[in-house]
């Protein structure tokens, strides 16, 4: 199980149950994580008060 790396608590998911875009939170300190990538899973800080909005939502797929 993945460990947040804010507070060192187990992250509460299934890891063969998430999906690429799917935000995770943490129970324990509320850090957001998103899922970037699921084999192997690799998960993305979601950073609050970001002031560059328009890195938020907007990448370019193919
Ligand atoms: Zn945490």
């Amino acid at each position: 199980m993945p460990i947040c790396p804010e507070c060192e608590t187990a992250l509460d998911f299934d890891e063969e149950e998430v999906e690429e875009g799917d935000v995770i939170i943490c129970d324990e300190c509320g850090t957001e994580y998103e899922v970037v990538a699921t084999d192997p899973l690799e998960l993305s800080k979601v950073e609050e008060g970001y002031e560059d909005e328009e890195e938020f939502g907007e990448e370019e797929e193919e």
